[in-house]
């Protein structure tokens, strides 16, 4: 859960497939230079303002920060350059891996699932894919402090009103006992916990279901997939209604993506509409809206009242299609392919975050300094990759990683010139590379294995001499942390 009325402007740009290439070397701006006097001055007036009624004062004063954060302000107004095409957000986001986990979480947690499912009327799987997607089932929570983050949201820039109820509300979380006082991080914004809960929702949602008295969304995962339910239950669920599915539109169909104006099943199946596989539109859904993330020519879909559901936990509906699309593929227990049955319309899909994680991998080892791997294609990576495309002449260099980029640098990786070599050839003599065959899940594995018989091995060090011998074997581990590697195989071992 994000700031809805702030951030529902970049993500209807997301939602409608825009995408603002050649701007890459936009970076976030520079964090502003906060007053702390003033800062101090605006939380005094805070502590007695009629907002933090119900706050007492040892409270305020025990969890009062001793200086703003400027970075939470540079967030409230970083507008990134790059707008994510529908596709791009939608494959990091639904992945074998996150399917995977989510297959995983449903047999760990079936018990708790199905004492949710009779208390709220909550599909498993929807709750699931709101999980898996909100905080990747409990494994990335945000580490702003919370307090910090809302004290200075609440004192500088734009929307301060909003924020001060937000800051109020998280310290009554703590006042009542609910979460501990360390655990109080999240995001930017603050929004926390493995449902990603502004305090506000969570003094109206949260729930404790694992009856131990308090409603700690940060530890406790009955406690989280509980509140889940019930947000989704309160926000006008009904039971035993699917999300909807994907169509097939006949051809010559003509019609806007419009949600909310929903329909009779029967008067989508008399324009022609069918499932997507080409079987008749079954009777399970009340009415349902058109959804054309990316026009007539993609994917479309016939969504219900439960999107809807998940759409207000984020106000976008790319986000709510990435958990309605998750929580197919966790009920169908298939992580082989996480496609739509209509592919997107355009030549360069996305990639995975494993894949995401394998272009971070070769750009540091061909010397770009993009910080760590994560799996997150951010300013750093971004800014690297138009580099590379720009010294390796691959056009357009817009910073966008897609497959074709990632067959690209992969392909190359086994020519990665030094970084000095890199950064002096800006005016891109053509890439040497050969691009390979279409990526697999597996693409680079496949390429070491070729590699191994010939002289061009991959190094993991591109600026150490390349081994020269056509004996010299590499393998790929992955680490804990995720890191791809290339390590060395001697000959014989
Ligand atoms: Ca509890």
């Amino acid at each position: 859960m994000r700031l809805t009325p702030v951030s529902t402007l970049s993500l209807l740009s997301l939602a409608v497939g825009l995408s603002f290439a050649s701007t890459a070397q936009a970076a976030k701006p520079p964090a502003p230079d906060l007053s702390n006097a003033e800062f101090q001055q605006c939380l005094d007036g805070l502590k007695n303002s009629s907002k933090f009624r119900g706050v007492d004062s040892s409270t305020f004063n025990n969890y009062r920060p001793s200086q703003p954060d400027p970075s939470v302000i540079q967030s409230l107004n970083y507008q990134p350059e790059f707008q994510k095409d529908v596709w791009d957000y939608l494959s990091s986001l639904v992945d074998k891996e996150r399917v995977e986990d989510g297959i995983r979480a449903k047999r760990q947690w079936a018990d708790t699932l199905r004492q949710i499912e009779s208390r709220y009327g909550v599909k498993a799987e929807h709750v699931l894919g709101v999980w898996g997607v909100e905080s990747n089932f409990g494994q990335t929570l945000g580490k702003k402090p919370l307090f910090e983050s809302l004290a200075t949201l609440s004192c500088f820039d734009r929307r301060q009103s909003y924020f001060q109820g937000e800051y109020a509300n998280a310290l009554k979380i703590v006042q009542n006992g609910d979460i501990a006082p360390s655990d109080m991080t999240g995001s930017w914004a603050g929004a926390f916990g493995q449902t990603q809960f502004m305090p506000s929702t969570f003094l109206e949602l949260a729930v404790d279901f694992d009856g131990d008295g308090r409603r700690d969304l940060v530890n406790s995962v009955p406690d989280a997939l509980a509140s889940t339910a019930n947000f989704l239950d309160k926000r006008g669920y009904r039971t035993g209604e699917p999300w909807g599915y994907e169509v097939k539109l006949p051809s010559g169909f003509w019609a806007a993506s419009d949600r909310k104006n929903k329909k009779s099943i029967s008067h989508w199946r008399n324009q022609g509409i069918t499932l997507a596989n080409g079987s008749p539109l079954p009777n399970d859904l009340s009415s349902a809206g058109l959804l054309l993330p990316a026009g007539k020519d993609g994917p479309a879909f016939l969504v219900g009242k439960n999107f809807d559901t998940f759409y207000s936990y984020n106000a976008s509906e790319n986000y709510a299609l990435a958990i309605a699309h998750l929580s197919d593929l966790i009920t169908k227990e298939d992580s082989s392919k996480t496609d739509f049955v209509t592919a997107w319309p355009t030549d360069d899909p996305g990639i995975s975050r494993q894949q995401a994680k394998d272009i971070q991998q070769a750009l540091l080892n061909a010397g770009y300094d993009i910080g760590g791997v994560d799996g997150i294609i951010g300013d750093n990576t971004r800014i690297a990759i138009q580099q590379y495309q720009s010294s390796h002449g691959i056009l357009p260099a817009d910073g966008r990683a897609g497959q074709k980029f990632y067959r690209a640098i992969i392909g190359d990786a086994g020519n990665t010139a030094p970084k000095s070599t890199q950064y002096g050839n800006q005016y891109g003599q053509p890439s040497n590379s050969q691009p390979l065959n279409p990526a697999s899940a597996d693409r680079m594995g496949q390429l070491i294995q070729q590699q191994t018989s010939t002289p061009n091995t991959y190094s993991t060090q591109p600026s150490a001499q390349s081994p020269t011998s056509g004996n010299t074997r590499y393998r790929r581990v992955i680490g804990s942390d995720g890191v791809v590697k290339l390590v060395r195989v001697d000959e014989g071992s």
